[in-house]
């Protein structure tokens, strides 16, 4: 085919900066295959506005585009300080009291969760990403905790502390997080993302409150704390039970060491690949735009190694949430991602990708090896569920991957997924290649110089249902 897709895909935070359905549909147009709302900022109102502009911008672009629900997690926060200001010094001790009700300016500071529950003498506590370090030296009542400050800094209102060693015994989900799950059942999301994962039985929780709800979402896990990371059969176990993983660096970062974040992600990437699960790296991948029309050299090394590592998604924060760039730097991201793609190989697994049913990965491998071995020009997936696109996605293949279900949802889902794209039409034998040929007619797939037929290979589910066939077409 002559016109190149990318097979990587764009998730991009919707916030103050892309606050208008011009700008959203500016970003679809430009690339974006996902938004992100994050529940830790923002109001349900401003929420269900950003969705419409979403839902038709992309009906606008003819594409299926997903929507997380990212939710804020047990994100412990400051209470309010006096002035939004207090300098601390090396060797003080505060405390940190959830009964305080106002502070006065001293250091008995309010806090918005009670920690006395929660945490041991000798663990460590770090507020304001990190900024001021400190350990727990006494808990003297049932709902205040002290600290002594190990770096001279400033701490302001509302500010987050990270609490690396707590155990928060399974306890992940405080109750803003239940009420946004039953908010967002009700609303057009595809997936809903979890904050700060420690095991596998964190996200069998999530998916009974979202069975009591009835909610279609998949789940994302957030892996960000040093629980999540602390042993290579933990992660396994996450990837395993969770539908997607989002490599969170930032707090990953805080909480681990930035040290640990580029060995991590590595593992996670290949862990989704082996799986079959959606993979999406995020945090700083183009910080500097949020400031700047260009990216760093780094920034453009770390989106090209993460498309080389072979991650389904790219996620942009701060730059597309409230910086001066959105556009630009969706743009900039692109670029980088088509000229990785062209220019390099995916790196291989060491094991061939198994997702839970054998059948599928071996009718996805060989449909990848043909597609790829008759230089097809697409691979066309005929599916229900959605599963038959993931596992061929999980191949990686370096051709396009066009997808066909009736169901919206399913089709939103995969818009994130490698090579993927999406298509919502009536349930038939012939559905894919009726869309091949809708396709080319309005341009959107376009002949090969000197070719006067697409080479396509569907694979598809006949008789039995399961995916079971593959068929070579010439449309
Ligand atoms: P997380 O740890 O979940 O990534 P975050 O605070 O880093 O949380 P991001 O979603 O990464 O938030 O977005 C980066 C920044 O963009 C936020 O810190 C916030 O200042 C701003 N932002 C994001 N979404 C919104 C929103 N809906 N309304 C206002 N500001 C937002
Ligand atoms: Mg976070
Ligand atoms: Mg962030």
């Amino acid at each position: 085919m002559s016109r190149v897709f990318k097979r990587t895909k764009i998730l991009a935070t919707i916030g103050p900066a892309v606050s208008s359905p011009e700008q959203i549909r500016d970003l679809i147009m430009a690339g974006v295959n996902g938004c992100r709302l994050n529940f830790s900022h923002g109001d349900n109102e401003t929420r269900d506005k950003h969705i419409a502009w979403i839902r038709k911008a992309a009906e606008e672009k003819g594409r299926s585009v997903t929507i997380v629900q990212d939710l804020q997690g047990p994100k412990i926060r400051l209470g309010i300080i006096k002035d939004n200001y207090l300098e601390v010094k090396k060797g003080d001790i505060l405390t940190l009291d959830y009964a305080l009700k106002e502070h006065a300016g001293d250091l008995i500071l309010p806090l918005q969760y009670n920690l006395a529950e929660k945490v041991r003498v000798g663990e460590p506590i770090y507020i304001f990403d990190g900024k001021v370090r400190t350990h727990v030296v006494e808990i003297p009542s049932e709902t205040a905790i002290k600290l002594e400050v190990e770096n001279d800094g400033v701490v302001m209102s509302n500010k987050g502390l990270n609490l690396p060693e707590t155990d928060f015994g399974g306890d992940i989900l405080p109750p803003k997080d239940l009420a946004d799950i039953e908010w967002g059942a009700t609303r057009d999301f595809d997936y809903l993302a979890v904050s700060f994962v420690q095991t596998a039985d964190d996200i069998r929780k999530v998916r009974e409150v979202l069975k009591k709800y009835n909610s279609p979402l998949k789940v994302i896990a957030k892996i960000e704390t040093r629980k999540a990371i602390s042993t290579d059969e933990n992660l396994e176990e996450i990837v395993e039970e969770v539908d997607g993983i989002m490599v969170a660096r930032g707090d990953m970062a805080v909480e681990a060491g930035a040290e640990v974040v580029p060995i991590v992600q590595r593992k996670l990437v290949t862990l989704c690949r082996k799986y079959a699960k959606l993979c999406i790296v995020a945090t700083q991948t183009m910080a500097s735009m949020v400031d700047n029309p260009e990216p760093t050299r780094a920034e453009v090394s770390d989106v090209a190694n993460a498309v080389i590592q072979g991650a389904d998604v790219v996620m942009l924060s701060d730059e597309t949430a409230m910086g001066k760039y959105p556009l630009e730097t969706v743009k900039a991201m692109k670029k980088v991602i088509l000229y990785t793609q062209n220019n390099s190989t995916i790196l291989p697994l060491e094991q061939d990708p198994s997702s839970n049913d054998q059948d599928y990965d071996a009718i996805a491998a060989a449909a990848v090896k043909l597609a790829e071995g008759l230089d097809a020009d697409l691979i066309m997936c005929q599916t229900t569920t959605g599963a038959t696109a993931r596992v061929v996605a999980a191949q990686r293949p370096n051709l396009p991957i066009i997808t066909v279900t009736p169901d919206a949802r399913v089709a939103n889902q995969l818009a994130l997924r490698y090579a993927n794209s999406a298509f919502v039409r009536p349930e038939s034998p012939e559905a894919g290649l009726k869309l091949v040929e809708e396709l080319k007619e309005s341009g959107y797939l376009q002949l090969r110089e000197g070719n006067d037929k697409l080479k396509v290979v569907v694979v598809s589910g006949e008789g039995q249902g399961a995916t079971n066939t593959i068929k070579l077409r010439y449309v």
